[in-house]
């Protein structure tokens, strides 16, 4: 057990070390727009079964309108005192709210009398709304304005992490005075784009002049859904807008992520073309009924170019898009992403579970099938958060994490087996006590050698050694110091000989000694040359030297014996003729 969760932590701190390097190089950007897109695959998938408010409708000069406008009127765009009249034709049936998502920006092209008309319009009706947009157009151009403290908010920021840097403008396109003289209700339509262009997310206030202003389907929303609007917000220390016990969650830049509803085409759309008809006296049925609604009016024609891409469409029209935003404040169900403690605790627990698996199967095909599972579990839970919870909990960084983990384990895992295997083949080659080859190997290799020997024509030999009278050294001193005799007579022995040679414990307190490409003289030296070795060193057992000899027989093919047991049976011959003849000696004939 111990043992797996130090593999497990390797593995982490490997797929910890490769995470930030491959971090450090660059891939974080990469890493940020595949999360992105798995967000809008997110939303299409819950985004499906979701029903927009039905109280939100939308007037809009769609392509239908476009040509009607050019056949009726002559030219784009639409005399402003018309849209005086689509308020008092709307207001006549008292809907909530009334929201232009255009910019009545000062311009030589507009009459006079049209601006006062339509500024008229606004002060008699305090639930009609429009936008400004904020730039950083140049001073030389146009220089920036006040604008006035009734379209201020104040905004206590608790928040250290939200600083507004993105939404914070050096100029305003001014609109026209008849207007901003005769109402509070104008709100920003600054947008936010993600860097690859598509918008997830909007401003809830952008800054100018150190003041902040609202954005403008947060300014109708919150005003709808309130009896007392309060012009005081707090943002508390965690980034959250706090106002009539509601919370949105807001990013770096003052911007909340926006829960979609589906594809383009979800808000009831009337042309505001049926409207012109009905101001001009004829009665088509518009088969709605503005009472309580929140009416939008903002351009869908393609040709007028108010389209973005939104994580459910390809190109989706900016009213929609405030609607979208209002729909989120009325269901208060902005996007939270998940703090980064939370996305660390996910990695570790998906890389508890991969080193689980990697660590439990044997099998490689079912460990990434199992991995996969997971992966796909994750998938899968975090699309049901985001639909019950409104909660984006990041999966990419996770599984790229966990990936290294899988490769960490796999590689973790392989060098143990590996380290294991040359364990097991160690225990099945060697001897315990002495530490040399045992009886098993040396027969495979004398096997080995003599096949060699045949092949290129060259000699080799063999020495078996015997340890003389070691019965009686036993019993002088005791079989563990003959014990220790053993392996250090077995140390020398391998000490003496070449890295070629192979020194194998024969049996009991016998050794053998096969020594590829030695011919004969050569191996007699050689065994001499153990002989003395051992005659002369003094073993010392309880600090009282003691000493031993061996005694030797050396063989040679060819001449010796053509196969394994002739020269087994040669050496084992001579070293018996050598016991006969007095002991510690070589015996070569
Ligand atoms: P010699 O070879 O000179 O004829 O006499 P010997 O007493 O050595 O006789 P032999 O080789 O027949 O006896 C082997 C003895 O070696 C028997 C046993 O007590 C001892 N021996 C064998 N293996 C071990 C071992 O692993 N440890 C110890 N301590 N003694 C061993
Ligand atoms: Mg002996
Ligand atoms: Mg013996």
């Amino acid at each position: 057990m111990l043992k797996k969760i130090f593999y497990f932590t390797l593995s982490i701190i490997f797929a910890l070390f490769i995470y930030y390097s491959v971090f450090h190089f660059g891939i974080n950007g990469f890493v940020e727009s595949v999360e992105n897109k798995t967000f809008d695959l997110r939303q299409s998938i819950i985004s499906k079964n979701k029903t927009a408010s039905k109280d939100i409708v939308l007037i809009t000069i769609d392509d239908a309108s476009y040509e009607y406008i050019l056949d009726n009127i002559g030219e784009w765009p639409l005399p402003r005192g018309l849209y005086a009249d689509v308020i008092n034709y709307v207001e006549k049936q008292n809907p909530k709210m009334i929201i232009f998502d255009m910019l009545f920006i000062k311009s030589a092209k507009s009459s006079q009398e049209d601006n006062i008309k339509l500024g008229n319009a606004f002060r008699k009706f305090d639930n009609v709304y429009t936008a400004m947009n904020f730039d950083y157009q140049a001073f030389d151009l146009r220089v920036p304005q006040d604008l006035d403290e009734k379209f201020e908010l104040n905004v206590n920021n608790l928040s250290k992490d939200v600083d507004f840097e993105e939404n914070t403008f050096t100029n305003y396109r001014p609109i026209i005075d008849e207007i901003m003289k005769n109402t509070a209700n104008v709100g920003s339509v600054n947008i936010a784009r993600s860097p690859d262009g598509v918008l997830r997310q909007a401003p809830v206030f952008v800054k100018y002049n150190d003041k902040f202003y609202p954005q403008i389907a947060f300014l109708a929303g919150y005003k709808a859904i309130t009896t007392e609007p309060e012009t005081s917000f707090v943002i508390d220390k965690n980034g959250y807008l706090l106002y009539s016990g509601k919370k949105i969650p807001l990013d770096k830049n003052g911007n909340t992520t926006l829960n979609w509803y589906g594809s383009r085409g979800n808000y009831l759309e009337i042309p505001i073309y049926k409207i012109m008809k009905n101001i001009k006296g004829q009665n088509i049925d518009l088969g709605v009924d503005f009472k309580d609604k929140t009416v939008l009016v903002g351009m869908t024609a393609n040709s007028l170019f108010d389209l973005k891409t939104t994580p459910t469409d390809k190109l989706y029209p900016g009213v929609e898009i405030l609607a979208t935003y209002i729909n989120n404040v009325y269901d208060n169900n902005f996007i939270s992403k998940a703090p980064t403690p939370v996305t660390v605790a996910i990695c570790f627990i998906i890389s508890l579970i991969i080193g689980i698996i990697t660590l439990r199967l044997n099998h490689v095909g079912s460990m990434i099938g199992l991995t996969l599972l997971t992966y796909f579990g994750y998938t899968i839970f975090t699309v049901e958060l985001m639909k019950y919870c409104n909660m984006w909990l990041e999966l990419v960084p996770p599984l790229i994490f966990a990936t290294f983990v899988f490769i960490a384990m796999l590689i973790v895992k392989y060098v143990i087996k590996t380290r294991d295997f040359e364990q097991q083949y160690k225990l099945a080659t060697t001897d315990g006590l002495t530490g040399l080859y045992n009886h098993r190997y040396f027969q495979e290799q004398l096997a080995n050698v003599l096949e060699n020997s045949k092949r290129y024509e060259t000699p080799f030999s063999l020495i078996i050694i015997d340890i003389d009278d070691f019965k009686k050294f036993n019993d002088t001193f005791g079989h563990q110091a003959g014990d220790r005799v053993l392996l250090q007579v077995a140390q020398l022995l391998k000490r003496n000989v070449r890295s070629a040679d192979i020194v194998c414990r024969y049996g009991g307190e016998e050794m053998s000694i096969i020594l590829p490409n030695i011919n004969k003289e050569s191996a007699i030296f050689t065994a001499e040359k153990l002989c003395k070795t051992i005659s002369s060193k003094e073993f010392m057992l309880n600090d009282k030297p003691a000493k031993v000899t061996i005694s030797l027989g050396v063989s040679t093919y060819p001449q010796d014996g053509l196969t394994t047991q002739e020269i087994i049976k040669i050496a084992d011959d001579r070293l018996y003729k050598a016991k006969g003849n007095g002991k510690n000696q070589v015996w070569i004939e």
